[in-house]
């Protein structure tokens, strides 16, 4: 009785009373792209303890072995003696603490790889991404604590999420368990700050590197975004709300995190066609402050930090924003009507003209993203669908047909709303895939059995004319049968190398393969265009001899012509005027 009471309060809480976890983080030298992180743990009663830093950054489904970048590892008691410590994982360090109240374990972390999900540091700036940057202790996900930031001397400025502890303490930060602090990224240097308010939220724009912004124009269209993306949802549950934007020349998309994101962008993204792009990115990240961060899968949050956390939700959680991050666009006034349909046709046709959405259902594309999606190779085009695009396509399909079932009183919106308010603001869990299922069956008011077989967990080509009817827009078939060589060509040192070979096609069929270098066509040396032209001028049945060099061996194929039938689609407004349409494109 007394043990299972003691077993009790231990698994209830897991904290007990007075356990905190400090972290100092310095970067004394950032030229040698190294932070210094001390942490100091108090309140501990385990004779040992393990610290882990994980092995992934939420958000980011790939298993990215950020302890390659930890050295010099040591702990301490308080008095300053020696602990002794032992790495027990590729990830974790096992200290035995004995009596001691107080552990000091540092550590420098190398940071040299400037993305939205890992860190960098150099005599510019700082940007830490915690869950590369800061230990846990095993077992003790919910302690909270305080970060302290010791920036280098020629530093001013820290940007982050996390409250500031006290006023007039600038750099002193808390958290309220290990989700928190990792959600949210550090930026440190001498960024350009400014602040807005939309939907009654206090937004934060801190901007490292120059760019060809304007801080009004990005004020203005910034707020059009995230009052189109509250009307959504109806609230916003933040009071404040930081970007991170880093302008470099290959910016690479961002990263959400529930009350803020950081954007990797070009410098040059703020004119023309490239600023809506950038404004799309901004309604994608700011969109998963309520879809991934609080309408979730189970596997999405809390999180395992030692291994891969699997869903087949993603379709959903990056599909439907991605459906979002357009039609928010549309909504605000940055598309017309038929500029948001061409968007929906050419990712359709991007779909349903790939190889690998026949073979790889979404749901699967979801659940393999840390081993697939993740890490492509020269076979992916033949393997894989994205479930970006495809979930988008799923997410129009939805909506469309909640709009036609309700007689353009509801759509998709309403069906987020729902999920919010049931498991984020009623339950605060996540939910299981059956759940969300029959959530949506629900909502929908039909079976969806044949919805998921031949879609989510199978591979067919939605009949596209079916869906959008008495929608207003017309869906023509154009696809059609044309000789096709089947294979992607690069060109590397004036020689013609393929790169990609189309499953069934000629260049297949031929014995060709990826590496292969084409010397030679009919007797006449070629280079990438030369052969591309050719290929371009031939028919079905047609044959001519290729010269062939493999790893440096030399050898002749003989190629024949086939043809190849990629399913495309056009979309179109049509003429009369459609209640249904200007509702979902409104
Ligand atoms: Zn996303």
């Amino acid at each position: 009785m007394k043990l299972k009471a003691l077993v009790f309060v231990f698994l209830c809480c897991g904290t007990v009373y007075g356990q905190t976890v400090k972290y100092y983080l310095s970067m004394p030298k950032p030229q040698n792209h190294y932070f210094h992180v001390e942490m100091v743990l108090e309140g501990f009663n385990e004779k040992s303890i393990d610290v882990s830093l994980p092995v992934w950054s939420p958000g980011s489904y790939l298993v990215r072995e950020f302890s390659k970048n930890i050295n010099l590892v040591t702990a301490t008691d308080g008095s300053g003696k020696e602990l002794q410590l032992k790495k027990t994982k590729k990830n974790t360090w096992s200290i035995a603490k004995g009596k001691s109240s107080e552990i000091r374990i540092a550590y420098d972390v190398y940071a040299f790889e400037l993305s939205v999900r890992t860190s960098f540091l150099d005599l510019t700036h700082g940007f830490v991404s915690g869950s590369g940057v800061f230990m846990f202790v095993e077992d003790h996900l919910d302690i909270s604590g305080d970060v302290v930031v010791v920036p280098y001397d020629g530093f001013s400025e820290v940007s982050t999420a996390l409250p500031r502890k006290e006023r007039n303490k600038p750099f002193v930060f808390s958290y309220s368990d290990y989700d928190h602090l990792v959600d949210c990224p550090i930026e440190i240097g001498n960024q350009l700050i400014f602040d807005f308010k939309a939907s009654g939220v206090n937004h934060t724009v801190a901007i490292y590197g120059e760019g060809n912004f304007e801080i009004e124009t990005l004020k203005r269209d910034m707020s059009k975004v995230i009052e189109e993306e509250t009307k959504v949802f109806g609230q916003n549950p933040n009071k404040e709300y930081l970007f991170i934007i880093h302008n470099v020349v290959d910016g690479q998309g961002g990263l959400e995190h529930k009350n803020s994101t950081t954007l990797s962008v070009n410098r040059w993204t703020y004119s023309g066609n490239s600023y809506v792009k950038f404004l799309s990115l901004v309604a994608h990240e700011y969109f998963h402050l309520w879809n991934v961060k609080r309408i979730r899968p189970f596997e999405l949050g809390p999180f395992d930090y030692n291994k891969e956390n699997y869903t087949d939700l993603l379709w959903v959680m990056e599909g439907f924003t991605s459906y979002y991050d357009e039609l928010l666009l549309l909504r605000a006034g940055y598309y017309s009507q038929s500029e948001f349909l061409a968007k929906m046709e050419s990712s359709i046709n991007y779909v349903e003209g790939s190889v690998g959405a026949r073979v790889q259902p979404v749901a699967h594309a979801s659940y393999d993203a840390w081993i697939k999606a993740y890490r492509p190779n020269e076979n992916s085009s033949n393997t894989t669908m994205t479930y970006y695009t495809r979930g988008s396509i799923l997410a129009a399909f939805l909506d469309v047909k909640i709009i036609r079932n309700s007689k353009g009183e509801r759509g998709l919106d309403h069906f987020l709303q729902h999920m919010y308010e049931k498991f984020y603001v009623k339950a605060a869990r996540g939910f299981t895939s059956s759940e969300f299922k029959q959530e949506l069956e629900g909502f929908t008011g039909e079976n969806l059995d044949s919805f998921y077989a031949d879609y989510i967990d199978g591979t067919a080509i939605p009949t596209y004319s079916d869906l959008f009817e008495g929608m207003g827009v017309s869906v023509t078939d154009v696809t059609s049968t044309k000789p096709d060589f089947g294979a992607t060509l690069r060109s590397s040192g004036g020689k013609a190398i393929i790169s990609r070979i189309r499953t069934n096609s000629a260049a297949e069929d031929a014995g060709l393969s990826v590496n292969d270098e084409i010397i030679g066509c009919n007797g006449y040396r070629v280079n990438k265009s030369d052969i591309e032209g050719v290929m371009r001028s031939l028919r079905k049945g047609d044959e001519l001899d290729l010269l062939i060099s493999r790893d440096e061996i030399l050898f002749s194929v003989s190629f024949k012509m086939t043809n190849y039938a990629k399913p495309r689609f056009l979309l179109n407004l049509t003429n009369e005027e459609n209640k249904l349409r200007d509702y979902w494109l409104r």
